[in-house]
């Protein structure tokens, strides 16, 4: 029996690795993973209550279209309720947009170094994907305008950009908008837009309205801390939003995600305090790369890429042998590691590791 040939070649995810398998593969009784972006405050006490209250009802079907939670929502971002889908996380938004969307050899723009959901979802279909070099790493949307051409279907932008943290302005990103023909939709990936308060961060939400293109994609998984529930969703046009609602699983989101949703909606105050921190977590970690003489990039979201001027990997491995797990293997990057901001002893804890790190392994020049 053969698969697809073009799904062959796809890796597994590779995810960040879980604290239990490093405790155990290194004798470690504390362990720290500043590795996938999740929050470090955990999640608002009142989704917490949401999800117990919830349990009464495991053996009913949650409700498909996640009415309540779509129109609070819609509410919110000031969007009518059928510009909202929701997905299993946005990944699944992604998933359904390339299944809703691409035809087998439809070209796909995206940076390349970036978040690996899009190509994986892409290649599943079919689709060709079209690299564009980061700069500095930021994405170069004239560069990305550039491979605009007839066969183009989707371009993807990942605002912060996943895993350099940098970010395209509102001006640059209406700018792209206003230039690519409106037959190509444009996917902005926002997954970490509620960490930024920098006014010249795209207002996806204005560019909607005038862009019927545009599809934005935003997550319950990052600042409001419900990473295990799976729910993110996407926000567009209402036709548009329709046609990837077509390809929906009936019950893509549970009982648990919705409510909890719902209920970390309500507590703003939860979400402006894990703003502040974070902010204060980029301030703390910027100094020490500073002092410690490494470059890092911009950081927007929460997390932040620092050029360690070794192997990455053995960075990596290094670091995890002091009980901390961060990211690397990133393709372009072979000296860069990706870090969660944590919370404040978190980051004392990477810092202070890091250090003793940069001291046992030799400078790569
Ligand atoms: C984490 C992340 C997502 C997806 O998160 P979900 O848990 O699937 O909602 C999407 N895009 C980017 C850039 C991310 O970093």
């Amino acid at each position: 029996m053969q698969p697809k040939p073009n799904i062959v070649h796809l890796p597994v995810y590779q995810p960040g690795k879980p604290i239990e398998e490093v405790k155990r593969e290194l004798g470690l009784t504390e362990v720290i993973k500043l590795a996938s972006n999740e929050n470090p405050f955990g999640s608002s006490p009142k989704a917490l209550e949401a999800i117990k209250r919830e349990l009464d009802n495991v053996s009913i079907y949650p409700d498909g279209a996640a009415v309540e939670l779509t129109n609070a929502l819609a509410k919110r971002l000031g969007v009518d309720p059928d510009q909202i889908i929701f997905g299993a996380g946005s990944d699944e938004v992604i998933l359904m947009i390339a299944r809703a969307f691409l035809l087998p050899g439809d070209e796909n723009i995206t940076a390349d170094q970036t978040f690996p959901q899009y190509r994986h979802n892409i290649e599943i279909e079919n689709g060709v994907v079209v690299e564009v070099p980061l700069k500095d790493g930021t994405h170069d949307l004239h560069g990305m305008l550039a491979k605009v051409n007839p066969k183009t279907k989707i371009v993807w932008i990942c605002n912060p950009n996943n895993p350099t943290g940098t970010i395209v302005t509102h001006d640059e990103v209406e700018w792209f908008l206003s230039k690519v023909p409106s037959n190509v939709m444009v996917v902005l990936d926002e997954a970490y837009c509620e960490y930024i308060d920098d006014p010249s961060f795209p207002n996806g939400l204005e560019l909607l309205k005038k862009y019927p293109n545009l599809v934005l994609l935003r997550t319950f998984s990052k600042i409001y801390g419900l990473a295990s529930l799976r729910i993110g969703y996407g926000v567009g046009r209402a036709e548009l939003i329709r046609s990837i609602n077509q390809v929906r699983e009936p019950f893509n989101t549970s009982r648990f995600g919705q409510a909890a949703a719902l209920a970390a909606l309500e507590d703003q105050a939860f979400i402006d305090r894990c703003r502040e921190a974070n902010k204060q977590g980029l301030v703390t970690l910027r100094a020490a790369f500073d002092r410690l003489g490494l470059p890092a990039f911009p950081a927007y979201g929460n997390f932040i890429m620092v050029d360690v001027k070794r192997p990455a990997q053995d960075v990596f491995q290094a670091l995890l042998r002091k009980g901390v797990i961060v990211r690397a293997g990133h393709k372009h990057y072979p000296t860069h590691i990706r870090i969660t901001v944590g919370s404040a002893e978190q980051n004392a804890k990477v810092i202070s590791a890091l250090e003793e790190v940069l001291q046992e392994i030799a400078v790569q020049v």
